[in-house]
């Protein structure tokens, strides 16, 4: 962490600024903290290869006395709950410059989703809050000002954000392995915090101008601390702020992982301490790969929205927010262009033959539909093209497949 961040870091429980615990065990690399304790009011957090850990898991109580131990190595095994010949190659995977998002993942277990982790950049959730949160953060942050993203697991959406914020996004999430894989492979450059979304934010009153949540809204028992606690972060005291809130279940639809959800007019009501606006996400996902449009330009009434399983909320005093915006081309990578991983390439003679499998029958049944809307099940590419991949910059000739999502920006060292 950046010693940057002590200016809007507040304790979750007590209020209080916290400041680094100068007796005990400090590593720093320039102007980053990199591991050692946090001390408020009332508690000592962890900070563990620059992650402060401000949650109260039993984990964290361990890798603290790691620390105390003088054992940032332990404390970071303890973080990802790994021990034994485990916890050794997650040592041996974090000091070897060419390990892979993969490699790491698969240590974890299938506990962290690593097929929807590895595809995600595919998927049609993804699709639609990544164009909704670029459309509206792109708006609210020309100006500057930082961004967060909340329940943001290993940083898909933070990356989204790496160019709009200034200073870096804050990537948080609960599980402190998914916030160390988005910083070293996802979102490199961010900052990661592990904090509890059913508690009080970590963080000053307007210390972001945009809070993101995409997907996991509906899985936060504490709904009401949680939409107030968004607002709070974005309070700065001018118009120019979003709470965005991407996929989120509708409570009178059925959904294949439900979690806790409500009904819209219920969500409107949570966030009506700005202007509010709801939309369906399937109308979303058809105009951004059918007319390369997000249209936030009118919301949804509580009726309209009754057959639609999945919504997208924005509340912003920002009036630009509220209207139709194009959607990127995609140009230069953030990581580097490659074939999605959703497709099986195989040669045929000057020709690669690309087709479209999901990695189970699972991901097929929740989103193989919505996939299918922009993804040829088949397709033949000229090989020539194909070889010039992985690449910074997009070819001119796969300019059509990138807008398609057949070849897609990921991260440097993903699989
Ligand atoms: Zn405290």
């Amino acid at each position: 962490m950046q010693n940057e961040l002590f200016d809007i870091l507040r304790c979750p429980f007590c209020g209080g600024r916290l400041g680094l615990v100068e007796s005990g065990l400090v590593n720093r690399r320039g102007d980053e903290l990199v591991d050692g304790i946090l001390g408020c009011h009332c508690c000592a957090f962890p900070v563990v290869d620059g992650i402060p850990v401000l949650h109260l898991e039993p984990s964290t109580h361990v890798a603290r006395g790691h620390l105390d131990a003088g054992r940032a190595d332990l404390a970071r095994r303890a973080l990802f709950g790994l021990e034994g010949s485990a916890g050794e190659r997650l040592d041996e995977l974090a000091a070897a410059p060419a390990a892979t998002f993969r490699e790491i993942v698969a240590l974890l277990g299938p506990e962290v989703e690593s097929g929807y982790f590895l595809h995600r950049f595919g998927d049609p959730t993804y699709v639609v809050s990544h164009a909704v949160v670029r459309a509206a953060a792109r708006t609210v942050l020309a100006g500057g000002g930082r961004a967060i993203d909340l329940c943001g697991g290993s940083g898909h959406l933070t990356r989204a954000l790496l160019d709009l914020s200034t200073p870096p996004p804050v990537l948080a999430d609960l599980h402190y392995a998914k916030v160390w894989l988005g910083r070293r492979f996802v979102a490199p450059g961010c900052e990661g915090i592990c904090c509890d979304a059913h508690s009080p934010l970590p963080f000053d009153r307007g210390a972001f101008r945009v809070a993101a949540c995409s997907d996991a809204y509906h899985y936060v028992w504490t709904k009401r601390l949680f939409a107030s606690e968004m607002l709070r972060v974005i309070d700065a005291g001018d118009a120019r702020t979003a709470a965005i809130v991407t996929h989120t279940h509708n409570a009178n639809q059925w959904n294949w992982s439900a979690g806790m959800p409500l009904p819209p007019s219920a969500y409107r009501e949570l966030f009506s301490g700005l202007p509010v606006a709801l939309f369906a996400d399937s109308a979303l996902l058809a105009g951004i790969v059918g007319d390369g449009a997000v249209d936030l330009s009118h919301g949804w009434t509580d009726a309209e929205l009754a057959e639609e399983p999945a919504l997208t909320l924005i509340a912003s005093g920002h009036a630009g927010v509220f209207a139709r915006h194009a959607v990127e081309a995609p140009d230069a990578a953030l990581g580097e262009f490659r074939i999605n991983p959703l497709y099986a390439a195989a040669g045929e003679g000057a020709h690669v033959r690309l087709e479209l499998r999901f990695p189970s029958p699972d991901y097929e049944d929740e989103y193989g539909a919505d996939c299918r809307r922009y993804l040829p099940s088949e397709l033949r590419v000229e090989r020539s093209a194909i070889d010039l991949l992985p690449a910074a910059a997009l070819p001119p000739g796969l300019a059509d497949l990138a807008r398609l999502r057949v070849i897609v920006d990921l991260p440097r060292r993903f699989s």
